[in-house]
C-alpha cells in the first residue's frame, strides 16, 4: 500500500486510493498479488519514514545509492548533484560512500499524481536496496502535480518525486530563487522526509512539529518548513535553507552524524 505525505494528497486522490484499496480487498481472493504499484524489491515497498534509521546510520547499510531519473529537459545541473552529495554526506553515516547518478527517461507530458509517480517508478526504477547498499529513487517529471502548487513529495520509504516543470516555471526569474537553488531545496526537503522528518520515523527530541501542516517544522527558516515544497511559499526564501538545530538533533538521535 502506498502512503504519501498526507498534506500533499489531493482529496480526489484520497478517494481514488480508497477505491483502489476496496478493489484490492474484493479481488484479493483471486490473485496472489493484486497491488499494481508494488516494486519488485519488497524492501522498497515500505511506508514513508520506515527507512529513516537505515538511511541515517551504518548499522544495516554502509553505502547509499541515489538513482535520479528525469524526463527530457529536466536533468539536474551538476551543481545540484554536488550540493545534494555534500548535504547527505554531512548527515548520513555511510562509510562505504554515497553514489548519485542520473539518467533520462521518456516524458509523460501531463499532470502527475502520486499514483502516476508510483507507476512510473515501477516502470523505470532499476536501482534497489541490496547487500550493504541502500537505494533511494528520485523521479523528476515534466508535468505539474494536480494540486498545481506542489513542487515535490516523498512516498514509500525510499521514493521521491519532483515536479520538474513546476520548479522550472517558478525559478530563475529576476530577483527570485534560481533553478539550482530551488531544485536543491526541494530534493533535500523531500529526502529529509525519507530520513524521518518531522516526527515521521525520526522521533522528535523537542517539540517542533508543525502539526497543522503534517510532518513539517515550525521554524519558517528551516529546510523542513512546509512552504519549501509549495511554490506559494517561495517569497519566504531565495537561497537553499538549512536544517535548524531541532531537525538536526532528531536526525542525530536516530543514527545520523
Ligand atoms: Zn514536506
Ligand atoms: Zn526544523
Amino acid at each position: 500500500m502506498l502512503i504519501f505525505e498526507s498534506d500533499v494528497i489531493p482529496v480526489l486522490m484520497k478517494q481514488l486510493l480508497a477505491i483502489l484499496m476496496i478493489s484490492v480487498f474484493f479481488f484479493s481472493c483471486k490473485k496472489e498479488n493484486t497491488d499494481p504499484y508494488a516494486l519488485p524489491d519488497s524492501y522498497s515497498n515500505q511506508t514513508l519514514g520506515k527507512s529513516a534509521n537505515d538511511l541515517l546510520s551504518a548499522s544495516k547499510f554502509t553505502a547509499l545509492n541515489i538513482q535520479i531519473q528525469y524526463m527530457p529537459g529536466y536533468a539536474l545541473d551538476t551543481q545540484v548533484i554536488t550540493k545534494i552529495f555534500t548535504f547527505l554526506n554531512s548527515i548520513c553515516n555511510k562509510p562505504g560512500g554515497i553514489m548519485i547518478n542520473q539518467v533520462e527517461i521518456p516524458g509523460s507530458g501531463d499532470s502527475i499524481t502520486p499514483i502516476k509517480a508510483a507507476l512510473l517508478e515501477k516502470t523505470y526504477r532499476t536501482a534497489y536496496t541490496s547487500g550493504s547498499t541502500i537505494s533511494v529513487y528520485v523521479l523528476i517529471t515534466d508535468g505539474y502535480d494536480t494540486s498545481v502548487t506542489t513542487l515535490g513529495f516523498a512516498f514509500r520509504n525510499t521514493s521521491v518525486c519532483l515536479m520538474g516543470k513546476n520548479i522550472f516555471d517558478h525559478s530563475g526569474k529576476p530577483g527570485g530563487i534560481t533553478r539550482v537553488a530551488l531544485e536543491t531545496s526541494v530534493i533535500e526537503h523531500e529526502i529529509c522526509h525519507l530520513l524521518g522528518l518531522v516526527d515521521l520515523g525520526s522521533p522528535i527530541q523537542t517539540a517542533h512539529r508543525d502539526v497543522a501542516h503534517g510532518f513539517h517544522c515550525t521554524n519558517n527558516n528551516c529546510l523542513m518548513h512546509f512552504a519549501i515544497e509549495l511554490h506559494q511559499g517561495l517569497g519566504a526564501f531565495s537561497t537553499v535553507p538549512v536544517l535548524d538545530s531541532n531537525c538536526l538533533h532528531d536526525l542525530r538521535a536516530n543514527g545520523g552524524k
